[in-house]
């Protein structure tokens, strides 16, 4: 029985890990939870998982409504402050932390988690796009394993028969779905609407993901993951539109062997291979027909150049970069979703505040949090100047 901790247990990825967990009771006890403010659903959590005995709520209002609710009766330790959450990272009971707090909120869990020595499951690409030239490295000096439930990156880690190494791999493709407006390029997109963008069409996710995979960057965010995961030079990856969703990433081989890893677009897949250990675990699942199955590809838009230019510049480079760029990214998709800035606008708010970073190469959790705030308040400059 491996105990699990759910960072962000009341989200998108939360649910469907919980589903997973749900179907393998035997294998996996949910032993801890976090949320921000959703202390409604950290309840409903805690009501269906009676093994749960650590919530950690964020939000320090919400933490005290939540600590001080007597209409349930549930008696485990709920907790608030960083070094509470430390501690619950390196509490000895837990096996497994799966890291899905959205954004670069879940920047403070990954670098605490990175040092503990644990298997992480890794969904908060933010992390490793803002800081991965710091935390990958300090997982691998303390033995922390990191599988990735991105479904690409778990896609390619299955092609890689899990850490079999990178020498015999001649090129790796990044599927990307297209999202709602697939062939569409830049200047169609004027004008949509906060609720088209938030459509999309193969997968039902967090609000933020929605939108990077509406503008694609999205795609650009992963390539910058995967490289850090896999330990590839940018050039070996390519982005390729699969509208379907079923193939999730490809990996070639120097002897001109292609691997892919197929599936329904549905997250608890790659949850499930992320969570199991020599054996798979079982889980409810839509079969593929495949007599039915009709996959095609295409290539990724040119006019997402710039913005593919700098997620491989944030790979070359790395450092502080892919902190800028993370944080202009962060800062333009809240104000489209505040309905502050048309939707094209977003490229453009993260290309100027990409121009006018100034990164340092000091690598350090503080540095990281400074370029973060920094580039915010440069970012929020540029949208204003788009609003007025
Ligand atoms: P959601 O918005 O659905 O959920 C986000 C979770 O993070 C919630 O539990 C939320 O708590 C918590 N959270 C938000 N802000 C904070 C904060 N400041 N401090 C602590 N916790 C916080 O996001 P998703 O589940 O869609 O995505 C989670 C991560 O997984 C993202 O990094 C995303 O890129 C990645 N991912 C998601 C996929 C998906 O299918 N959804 C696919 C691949 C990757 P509360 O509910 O209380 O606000
Ligand atoms: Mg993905």
């Amino acid at each position: 029985m491996k105990n699990v901790l759910l960072l962000g247990a009341t989200g998108s990825i939360g649910e469907s890990v919980l589903s997973v967990i749900k179907q393998n009771n035997e294998d996996l006890n949910l032993i801890g939870i976090s949320c921000n403010k959703n202390t409604g659903k950290a309840r409903e959590i805690i009501a269906e998982f009676k093994s749960v005995g650590y919530v950690h709520v964020e939000d320090p209002i919400k933490y005290k409504d939540f600590c001080t609710k007597t209409d349930y009766d549930w008696r485990g330790d709920c907790t608030n402050t960083s070094s509470e959450l430390e501690h619950l990272i390196n509490h000895e009971s837990i096996d497994i932390i799966v890291c899905a707090i959205s954004g670069f909120a879940g920047m403070k869990a990954m670098y605490m988690a990175a040092y503990s020595g644990k298997k992480i499951l890794l969904a908060n690409k933010e992390s490793i796009v803002a800081g991965g030239d710091l935390i990958l490295p300090i997982a691998r000096k303390n033995n922390t394993q990191i599988i990735p439930i991105d479904s690409e990156h778990n896609a390619i880690f299955q092609c890689l028969n899990g850490e079999k190494g990178t020498e015999d791999v001649k090129k790796v493709i990044i599927t990307a779905s297209g999202g709602p407006f697939l062939n569409s390029s830049i200047s169609d997109l004027e004008n949509v609407t906060v609720k088209q963008a938030l459509n999309h069409p193969n997968w039902k996710m967090g609000s933020k993901i929605t939108i990077d995979s509406a503008t694609l960057v999205n795609k650009c965010l992963e390539l910058i993951e995967a490289k850090y995961l896999f330990d590839l030079h940018e050039s070996f990856f390519d982005l390729v539109i699969h509208p379907q969703s079923i193939i999730h990433s490809i990996v070639t081989y120097i002897d001109g062997s292609s691997i892919c890893q197929m599936s329904s677009p549905d997250m608890r897949v790659p949850i499930a291979h992320a969570l199991s250990d020599a054996n798979r675990l079982p889980i409810d699942f839509d079969p593929l027909d495949f007599t039915s199955l009709n996959l095609s590809f295409q290539a990724f838009p040119s006019d997402r150049i710039e913005i593919e230019n700098i997620a491989r510049e944030v790979c070359n480079k790395g450092s502080n970069l892919g902190a800028v760029f993370n944080a202009a990214n962060e800062v333009a998709v809240a104000s489209f979703l505040n309905d502050e800035i048309n939707f094209d606008k977003i490229y453009e708010v993260i290309y100027r505040t990409f121009d006018a970073n100034d990164v340092s190469n000091d690598l350090s959790i503080d540095s990281i949090n400074d370029i973060d705030k920094h580039t915010r308040i440069e970012a929020k400059k540029v949208v204003k100047s788009l609003i007025n």
